[in-house]
């Protein structure tokens, strides 16, 4: 009977260690899913414009000064751009002041050299802290990346269409002179 039981002891312990594990690593997302946590109301003055941000994009803001600096032209980042109307793009989460724009190059043109070499620390900085910030996607030359998704055989993300919205040849339009990024409250 003994003998017999401790096999049996044994796989169920290794079960509800299994589940354990696995509950630690999912744990939190899928409490995400299941019970979703209220959006962030607009309620925090945004540094980069006259408009407004969540608490959330806010310490995205804060959290990218601290590490890139104060932008200026001369300095790795030239401009943030926060909250905006975005009139053109009313499903933009810019005037929901969840987004921010970090232009490493002017705007309208496509970066070369130390500029494109910023943009993409940007852009992999916010994906490496997507967890800590609250990142929901980030789009960068072309392409675009979710949170907690993988990349494509044909590169970083995976391409960006524009969302229906932006042409994405364009420099501005296919974000290659500023990396966007979203945040999820
Ligand atoms: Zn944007």
């Amino acid at each position: 009977m003994r003998t017999r039981a401790l096999p049996v002891v044994g796989v169920l312990l290794a079960v509800v260690l299994l589940a354990g594990i696995a509950l630690a690593v999912v744990g939190p997302r899928l409490a995400d899913v299941l019970d979703p946590r209220p959006p962030e109301a607009c309620d925090q003055d945004d540094p980069t414009t006259s408009g407004c941000l969540t608490p959330t994009a806010l310490r995205l803001h804060d959290a990218a000064v601290a590490r890139f600096g104060e932008p200026g032209v001369g300095e790795p980042v030239r401009g943030i751009t926060c909250w905006s109307e975005h009139a053109w793009n009313p499903g933009s989460d810019h005037p929901a002041g969840r987004a921010c724009d970090f232009f490493p190059a002017r705007s309208g043109t496509f970066p070369e050299g130390d500029e494109l070499r910023t943009g993409w620390e940007v852009a992999n900085w916010m994906r490496a802290s997507a967890d800590e910030l609250g990142v929901r996607y980030v789009i960068w030359q072309g392409r675009i990346w979710y949170r907690g998704s993988s990349d494509s055989d044909d590169g970083w993300g995976r391409p960006y269409n524009g969302g229906g919205v932006y042409d994405p040849t364009d420099a501005t339009g296919g974000h290659f002179d500023h990396v966007h990024v979203s945040v999820r409250r």
